[in-house]
């Protein structure tokens, strides 16, 4: 069921299952951890982008664009998903991805997500890295132009209002799904990047009146320009839907202690949650997104931030095929 004043494409596997982490919550006592699996949204591997994507494709066909236009690092998922979708819809996809300082050498630039970016017929830009990526982008839609194309540039994440719109609808099924399921949902820990994600659960939580504190974990930014980038999405998705957006400064929360170096750079904390995810529910993370956030979540759970009988849900956003990429340190 789409947002109300928004269209969407429907292609993902919805709603994904929210389970409960058993063995991880006997291993790390506290609160009772859950996870929402969005790392098994189905298209090319899954992840979060799939959910902003059914809205941008939707907008992308309004416009009568024929191909998608989008960037990001070499690895990025976002790209990855993108280019699934635009296969799905028969439409041609571009990406200008750009490298990631600190990353791995051997693998990060052929396997994981890149790799499956050509697999799925996409073209290929590879950004300089001394230019504004959207100029670069930018260059890439006038020259699609030029051929006689209708390209429609999608941000990096796919985090603009539109795609948003996919986690506004997450955070509605994650409500009903804990109706349906009784039980109550006291908190959520999510990885924040391009803040579609975060903003759209806050703001769909919001909606319905729901208050269940959003925890989101940075992966690049510090805490305060992060906190400042989910607020200005959050405001203006509740301010399109026609809804107060006076409350929601308080409710934005970021902690930046889990970035390690940077974005893209693997953290000790991260791997060992890898590990630990792997090694007690057969669930697999990543080391640029996912690792760094449930990390974070270990940490709370660790000094006892939550309560003991509270429900606790990790939004898995997805990014296991990064993991070929990072063979070299896992
Ligand atoms: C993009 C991404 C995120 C972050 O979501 P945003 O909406 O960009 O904040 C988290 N996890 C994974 C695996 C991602 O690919």
């Amino acid at each position: 069921m789409a947002v109300p004043g928004f269209d969407k494409v429907s292609f993902i596997h919805a709603p994904t299952p929210l389970e409960w982490m058993e063995r991880l919550s006997k291993d790390q006592p506290g609160a009772k951890l859950w996870v929402k699996r969005d790392d098994c949204t189905g298209l090319a591997f899954g992840g979060n982008k799939a959910r902003k994507l059914e809205y941008l494709v939707a907008d992308a066909q309004r416009q009568g664009a024929d191909v998608l236009v989008t960037s990001g690092g070499i690895q990025s998922n976002h790209a990855r998903q993108t280019a699934a979708v635009a296969a799905r819809f028969g439409m041609e996809c571009s990406l200008v991805l750009e490298p990631v300082e600190g990353t791995p050498d051997d693998h990060y630039g052929s396997s994981g997500n890149v790799l499956l970016d050509s697999l799925l017929g996409a073209d290929i830009v590879y950004a300089a890295v001394d230019q504004a990526l959207e100029d670069q982008v930018q260059v890439v839609a006038d020259q699609l132009i030029l051929q006689g194309k209708k390209p429609y540039v999608i941000p990096v994440g796919g985090s603009n209002l539109v795609g948003a719109m996919g986690y506004v609808e997450c955070a509605l099924e994650l409500i009903w799904q804990a109706e349906q399921m009784d039980i109550s949902i006291d908190a959520v820990v999510v990885a924040t990047g391009s803040v579609g994600t975060h903003a759209g659960l806050l703001a769909g939580f919001e909606m319905v009146q729901a208050a269940i504190p959003v925890y989101g974990i940075s992966v690049s930014r510090d805490a305060e320009a992060q906190e400042e980038k989910v607020l200005t999405l959050a405001t203006e998705i509740l301010e399109t839907l026609g809804l107060e957006s006076e409350d929601l400064a308080n409710t934005v929360q970021v902690s930046d202690h889990y970035v390690g170096e940077g974005y893209g750079i693997p953290t000790e904390g991260g791997l060992d949650a890898i590990r630990l995810l792997a090694q007690h529910e057969g669930i697999l993370l990543d080391p640029v997104y996912t690792g760094k956030a449930m990390h974070g979540l270990l940490d709370m759970q660790a000094e006892s931030f939550f309560l003991e009988n509270m429900n606790v849900v990790f939004i898995h956003t997805g990014g296991a095929p990064g993991l070929f990429a990072y063979e070299s340190v896992l």
